[in-house]
């Protein structure tokens, strides 16, 4: 089948750059989305369920929700990717495009952490989730570790998130006495970018009695262990792991990758391969792997696709800025703005929790959720 753009992966990046698309295209777009699952779900939802404030049916948003002008959903699973001839193999048929870009996201590399099992004890796939929130209230007594397997991983305060919401989680079962818990993180602070962030979070970790080991990974899951790259053990009764990532095999297969994910210009997110983008999570953009600059990167894609289809110059770059929310427990939310490709250095100025933050991240994703469905 020929598509004038083919968008692999609707995540944040896909997604927004479909709907842009859309907009600004209309039933000209030409767009054909393939996903291989059949709803999209915000990473911070996982969350949500893992400490059991919703049901994974419920934060599940449908692709056949998704009716654009110019914009056709297939739910199919890339087999093959080749950048050279924009050809795709699916389970379903070959695909070929004039513009090609590749937003599959970062996967997860169980295997390289003995003990760690998607879908257990791993808080970053649904499954595993869904499968945590029934096992956390069951933990009453004992050492708790919330363990990071490798860097980049995505949402670098999510894990910090887990550690303060676990907490309010123990304190409310009347349990959090018994129970110790520790943050194994390979950064060297919660959220490096940002200072204040890092000591606003460490600050609220030392309020809790909750041990954070910085620049050190979890290396393997034991039984009642947890082995540290520095060749150490802690004790664990209860893992709620980060698993390693890397960019899916099939993105690795195609020969695009260099050092594990997909190598781009930062300001054009354009791959070497002429009319092939790849952004999000999957490409070298040296922004963290976030949803936020995950959507700014399409954005800047899309531009490029419209003024190539209208004949026009591309001036758009991207700029590497976003916002992310912090879970900070007890129903705060605070926020980091983070500059990383706007100057010499990264900036990130922190926003402390307030109720303002808990009804902005709210909008976050309700506003996401209307316009991408
Ligand atoms: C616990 C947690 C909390 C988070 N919190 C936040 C937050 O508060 N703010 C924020 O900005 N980000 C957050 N994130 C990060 C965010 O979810 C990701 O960075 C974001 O989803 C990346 O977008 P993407 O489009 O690059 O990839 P993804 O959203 O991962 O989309 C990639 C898509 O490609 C599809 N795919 C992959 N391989 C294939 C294949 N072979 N065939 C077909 N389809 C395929 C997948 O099904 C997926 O839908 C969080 C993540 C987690 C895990």
């Amino acid at each position: 089948m020929e598509s004038r753009v083919l968008v692999l992966g609707a995540g944040f990046a896909g997604l927004e750059l479909a709907t842009t698309l859309s907009e600004v295209l209309g039933a000209d777009a030409g767009v054909t989305l393939i996903d291989a699952n059949d709803s999209f779900v915000f990473g911070y939802s996982k969350l949500d369920v893992m400490f059991g404030r919703t049901s994974a049916e419920s934060v599940r948003l449908p692709y056949s929700a998704i009716d654009k002008p110019g914009v056709r959903f297939a739910r199919e699973r890339i087999t093959a990717i080749d950048p050279e001839a924009r050809t795709v193999e699916t389970d379903a048929g070959t695909h070929t495009a004039e513009h090609l870009v590749i937003a599959l996201g970062a996967d997860y590399d169980a295997a390289a952490t003995p003990g760690l099992e998607l879908g257990r004890n791993e808080f970053y796939s649904v499954p595993g989730a869904e499968h945590l929130a029934g096992v956390v209230p069951s933990f009453a007594e004992g050492n708790a570790v919330i363990g990071v397997c490798g860097a980049p991983y995505k949402c670098p305060p999510a894990p910090s998130e887990a550690c303060l919401l676990l907490h309010d989680q123990l304190v409310a079962s009347g349990t959090r006495g018994n129970c110790s818990i520790t943050f194994v993180s390979p950064l060297g602070t919660p959220v490096p970018p940002s200072p204040a962030t890092s000591e606003a979070l460490l600050e609220a970790f030392a309020e809790r009695d909750i041990e954070f080991l910085g620049g050190i990974r979890v290396a393997a899951v034991e039984p009642g262990a947890v082995a540290l790259d520095d060749g150490r053990e802690i004790p664990c009764d209860l893992f709620l792991g980060v698993p390693k990532h890397r960019a899916p095999d099939v993105v690795i297969e195609s020969g695009m990758t260099e050092d594990g994910y997909v190598p781009v210009d930062s300001r054009t997110l354009a791959t070497r391969h002429p009319n092939v983008w790849a952004c999000g999570d999957v490409a070298t953009v040296g922004v963290p792997k976030a949803g936020v600059f995950a959507e700014g990167a399409a954005r800047v894609v899309a531009a490029a696709i419209i003024a190539a289809v209208r004949e026009e110059s591309a001036d758009d770059l991207y700029e590497g800025r976003g916002s992310c929310y912090i879970e900070f427990g007890g129903g705060r939310v605070g926020r980091v703005d983070v500059d990383f490709l706007g100057g010499p250095q990264s900036t990130g100025v922190f926003q402390p929790p307030s109720d303002a933050l808990v009804a902005e991240k709210v909008e976050f994703g309700s506003s996401r959720r209307a316009r991408w469905f």
